[in-house]
């Protein structure tokens, strides 16, 4: 490799799942010795683990146990609460290792171009997400749930995840470690119905199957399907997933309600076409749809002039999310991601690698997929990354360690190291303890750096 003895040093921009399994992948060589240094611009790591995945999926959480094997080899650093394209820039990344791995996910809602859509009451799924997550940018939000029924645009497992949330009893919810803030205004919830609207069929919906189930679960809840839009919608689906989805919902389309204290609805076929209000929301109209077969076979929608108003105090637009435009990084503004081939970072005109510059996860192959899917995208990033090593491609550093943890004290004298995430991992840990709840999560970064610093309680 290379004809060098010294270390492969790799840097990692976001420490969510795609930019762990990417650190797995290289700790996990053993024919030459790789050093791994991990930033996230959050004192505390993970990504969307922490900040993503609903509270009450806490067996999907579970994957950090495998993140915080990788974190503790040696070999390993983070550095925490350090910003790349802040307080270092891609050059002072690359000046101190041979290559950078950018894994920072898809951090914005899509835009949904429908009039009204900035409505007071109108709001990203991915911003309610991350508010009840207690993401320290997003603590502040206020959601008014005053109202009797919430719309969720679009069908995938986000749409889900809110839908649910918004309808557990504040009991369930007071297990999981969702934020102290959230569950706080999720007690004074007087919603009692959530309308999901998809614009296609159930066999086109995006969500998955396991996710489609877990809406049933909770005793309390009624999950309500008009038969007759399934029925509409009822063209042969294609895929194995694809039919255990159409065959679940005939199922909840045959049940009827039973009067339980809340209800989430699933509506298909019905593309909201505004948001509608004078001060804030105050409904959805929404037109009925066809499924209409494009020329390269994928079935689409055209919407009629059959609408109707679906009276709503908050609406939750999750239509899925987007990258954004990674400092000194070409993007690819079709596609919301930074400019690579097969995790590569290329000059989108001319396709050229640019040296020691990889990405990998929603920032390299757009918002799709489960955690694991992580894992395959990340090693095909790590094999380009070797192959590239092998070949001598990588540029070489001009600076080692030392000057790199100097570089990072004068820029971010705050940045938070493994022993400062063990602090507050261990402190929330303990507060959850008391409460009989997996954690109780810090949702400020003074906090948070006051608890990594030194053995204070925040
Ligand atoms: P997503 O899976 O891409 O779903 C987006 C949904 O929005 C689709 O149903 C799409 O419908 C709909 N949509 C798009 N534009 C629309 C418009 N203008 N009007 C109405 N509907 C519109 O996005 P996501 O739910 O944000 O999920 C992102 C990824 O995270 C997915 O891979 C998901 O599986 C994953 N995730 C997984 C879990 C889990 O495993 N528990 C939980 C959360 C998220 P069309 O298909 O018609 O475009």
């Amino acid at each position: 490799m290379n004809g060098s003895r010294s270390p492969l040093r790799v840097a990692i921009v976001g420490s969510g799942p795609a930019g762990s399994y990417a650190a797995a992948h290289l700790m996990n060589r053993r024919e030459f010795a790789v050093q791994v240094e991990m930033f996230d611009r959050l004192p505390t790591p993970w990504g969307l683990v922490r900040s993503g995945v609903a509270p009450d999926h806490a067996e999907t959480k579970m994957v950090v146990d495998l993140f915080e094997r990788t974190a503790g080899q040696p070999g390993f650093r983070f550095h925490l609460n350090v910003e790349i394209g802040k307080h270092l820039g891609h050059q002072d990344v690359l000046d101190h290792h041979h290559a950078v791995i950018y894994a920072v996910g898809a951090p914005d809602d899509r835009e949904l171009a429908i009039p009204g859509k900035d409505l007071p009451g109108s709001h990203g799924a991915a911003q309610f997400v991350a508010w009840y997550n207690g993401h320290p940018e997003h603590r502040d939000l206020t959601y008014d749930l005053s109202g009797k029924r919430a719309v969720v645009i679009g069908n995938g497992n986000v749409a889900l995840d809110v839908a649910r949330i918004l309808t557990k009893s504040t009991r369930d919810l007071a297990e999981t470690d969702i934020a102290d803030h959230a569950l706080a205004a999720l007690a004074e919830n007087q919603i009692e119905e959530v309308v999901v609207l998809g614009r296609r069929g159930p066999a086109q919906a995006a969500f998955t199957t396991p996710e489609l189930l877990a809406l049933a679960h909770p005793p309390d809840v009624d999950v309500v399907v008009d038969p007759t839009e399934v029925a509409l919608a009822d063209e042969a689906p294609s895929t194995f997933s694809a039919r255990m989805k159409a065959q679940i919902l005939q199922e909840y389309a045959a049940r009827a309600p039973r009067g339980r204290r809340r209800r989430i609805v699933l509506r298909f076929l019905a593309t909201p076409v505004e948001i509608v209000g004078t001060e804030g929301v105050e409904g959805v109209r929404v037109a009925r749809s066809e499924l209409v077969s494009g020329p390269d076979g994928s079935l689409g929608v055209r919407t009629s002039d059959d609408t109707e108003l679906l009276e709503a105090g908050l609406v939750l637009r999750s239509i899925g999310s987007r990258g954004r435009p990674f400092p000194g990084l070409p993007f690819d503004e079709r596609r919301g991601t930074i400019a690579n081939d097969e995790g590569r970072v290329i000059e989108p005109g001319t396709g050229r690698p640019l040296p020691g510059a990889y990405t990998t996860g929603w920032i390299k192959r757009g918002p799709s997929g489960v955690i694991g899917t992580n894992k395959k995208c990340a090693g095909q990033t790590v094999e380009m990354l070797l192959a590239d090593h092998a070949a001598g491609l990588l540029p070489e550093p001009s600076h080692d360690a030392q000057a790199l943890e100097r570089l990072i004290r004068v820029r971010q004298p705050d940045v938070v190291d493994h022993q400062g995430w063990r602090a507050i991992d261990s402190h929330e840990r303990e507060r959850g303890e008391a409460e009989a709840r997996p954690r109780v999560k810090l949702v400020r970064v003074d906090h948070m750096l006051r608890v990594a610093g030194s053995d204070i309680p925040a």
